[in-house]
């Protein structure tokens, strides 16, 4: 290993503070900020310090490496966009208030990216012209751009976030599936790497359209999903999922009927609206406009002012459904919409049941809703995993065992797009038949941002941040716990760590207590700690294991030798 840099607390740009920020209303959040490594620039918008600097690079070099391992290349693509393509895919619109929207001086239309498909269509357009030069994988880390109606919980949830994205490009539907296979298979070892705990949970695609998605959750308290997990097996389904995975049987279905449901609210202006607490975050759910039980759907991305669904519904009166409404209404059942929100709210119609009765929420068209669906005659229930009404304690599916619902962060997501931007863009290359093919393709996102305050969510204690090896911002916090002798003997430790390769953080800070100085180390974080001066005299010092809380007196030299 080659010899590092010591970085001095003294010299370093980052204050600690005794009292959460005001309006941190997340554990991340408010550790990050007092800690040093995150401030706030405007809402939603960070600055990162040097501590949080280090960490966020060490996720992105482990991503980086295992997007490199599986083949992918790394590319830089534009943040500042010209609105034509987003046109064409139908996102401009589609997008509504998510997207930042600028005009450059002669008036031209122009966003910040939110995702990036439909340029690397358009680069992968002008580059591969022959099936030979597919299948290819793109990725970048890149800071995105979102107008998030309500950002919040720090850096979980930005208006400028950093982002992996990747894509592939496949010439037939076996090439994709292994395209997004590799992927899927990176993902776990990123996550594994980072110390994420997380699991797989199959997804509805929302405003990226296509087919198959997964995505990857971080069960954590902030988190704002909510699935249900099997404590016994590996099962694990996003609740939502387990309404929407239905495939058409054909694409003719002339008994149903599309019906317009108004611009999307936000849930946060909904339930403001409807006089319920605003951390509720189900995405659809049904209430009664002029007492008439209907579906509102706030499907992914697309979250549209609640003003809009004002004007489609004045002068209706909008209330939430209750219990009374079940009664008599077998085609209606309950679902759970997560501990911090609105508690057995009825917010599913159940598929299953009787033409003529049955709505499909977020079915499978933008701002509409499927009426008079019949399971078996329309759709065909693929991924039907029996639980609608999803209470703690329902049998999982696939061992019988109670299920347990738990909140998460989505921490990435993986989607099979297939040819929607393809067909979109004409994004075909030659076959070796000579005829032109349709290119198929995936995109694949993670957090990387999102997963530093993920990481913090899970391995935070009450003293502070706890940080996995992998990714933390030293290997060791050396404290000199008092003057001359104490302050001697750190430095010697820290230029001792330093020359073998560690990461070190030196707390050389003059005129503060080893009482702060230690608060300090634990509210940072680094899971090693060694404190000089603890002892007065020969040379010992201390040796703590942040995580395990265990600490150890020893002379300096064997303490280094354990280090190494
Ligand atoms: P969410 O449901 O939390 O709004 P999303 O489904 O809109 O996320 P994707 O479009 O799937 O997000 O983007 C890929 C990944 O980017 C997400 O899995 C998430 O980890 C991350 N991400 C999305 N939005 C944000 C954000 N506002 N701040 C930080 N990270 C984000
Ligand atoms: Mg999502
Ligand atoms: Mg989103
Ligand atoms: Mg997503």
């Amino acid at each position: 290993m080659s010899t590092q840099h010591v970085q001095r607390m003294s010299r370093l740009m980052a204050k600690t503070l005794r009292e959460d920020p005001a309006d941190a209303e997340t554990l991340s959040h408010r550790l990050l900020v007092r800690a040093g490594y995150v401030r706030r620039s405007s809402a939603g918008v960070w600055t990162w310090l040097p501590l949080g600097k280090r960490v966020l690079d060490n996720v992105s070099r482990i991503v980086r490496e295992e997007m490199d391992a599986i083949g992918a290349q790394e590319v830089l693509l534009p943040a500042l966009l010209p609105k034509e393509p987003y046109e064409v895919s139908g996102r401009w619109s589609e997008y509504g208030d998510l997207l930042f929207r600028l005009k450059d001086r002669k008036g031209a239309d122009y966003l910040l990216g939110p995702t990036h498909e439909e340029i690397f269509t358009l680069v992968v357009k002008d580059q591969c012209t022959s099936y030979k030069d597919l299948p290819v994988m793109l990725y970048q880390i890149q800071t995105k751009y979102r107008d998030e109606a309500r950002p919040r919980s720090g850096v979980l949830r930005g208006r400028e976030f950093q982002m992996k994205d990747s894509y592939s490009f496949d010439v037939s539907d076996e090439g994709l599936a292994e395209s997004y296979r590799l992927h899927r298979e990176a993902y776990v070892r990123i996550f594994e790497r980072l110390g994420l705990d997380h699991r797989i949970v199959s997804a509805v695609s929302g405003a990226m359209g296509g087919s198959a998605s997964e995505e990857f959750l971080a069960p954590a308290a902030a988190g704002e999903d909510t699935f249900v997990d099997c404590p016994s097996c590996d099962y694990a389904a996003n609740t939502e999922a387990v309404t929407f995975a239905l495939t058409p049987v054909s694409a003719e279905h002339p008994a149903i009927e599309e019906v317009d449901t108004p611009d999307t609210p936000t849930i946060e202006t909904l339930a403001a609206h409807l006089g319920v607490p605003a951390s509720a975050t189900l995405k659809n759910l049904l209430v009664k406009v002029d007492g008439e039980i209907t579906a509102v759907g706030v499907p992914g991305d697309r979250e549209v002012d609640l003003g809009k669904l004002g004007e489609h519904l004045a002068p209706a009166v909008v209330e939430l459904v209750t219990a009374e409404d079940f009664a008599g209404r077998p085609d209606l059942v309950r679902g759970y919409v997560g501990p911090q929100g609105l508690d057995k709210v009825p917010y599913l119609a159940d598929p299953r049941v009787a033409p003529g009765t049955a709505w499909v929420t977020g079915a499978n068209k933008a701002d509409t809703h499927a009426r008079n669906v019949v399971c078996g005659r329309d759709f065909e229930v693929d991924r039907y995993l029996d639980v609608v009404v999803v209470e703690p304690g329902d049998p999982c599916p696939s061992c019988g065992a109670g299920l347990r619902l738990d909140r998460a962060i989505e921490i990435g997501h993986i989607f099979q797009l297939g040819r929607k931007y393809a067909d979109a863009f004409g994004l075909d290359v030659l076959g070796n038949e000579g005829k032109p093919v349709r290119v198929t393709m995936g995109s694949y996102g993670i957090g990387v941002s999102r997963a530093v305050a993920a990481l913090a969510e899970q391995t935070a204690d009450d003293r502070g941040l706890c940080w996995p090896a992998a990714v933390a911002p030293a290997d060791v916090h050396v404290v000199a716990a008092g003057k001359a002798v104490p302050l001697a003997l750190a430095e010697e430790a820290a230029a001792a760590l330093a020359a073998a390769g560690h990461r070190v953080l030196l707390d050389d800070r003059p005129g503060l207590s080893p009482g702060v100085k230690l608060t300090d180390a634990e509210l940072i974080g680094v899971p090693r700690i060694l404190v000089a001066g603890r002892r007065s005299g020969d040379r010992v010092v201390e040796l703590q294991d942040r995580a395990a809380g265990t600490r150890e007196e020893l002379p300096l030299d064997e303490a280094l030798a354990r280090l190494n």
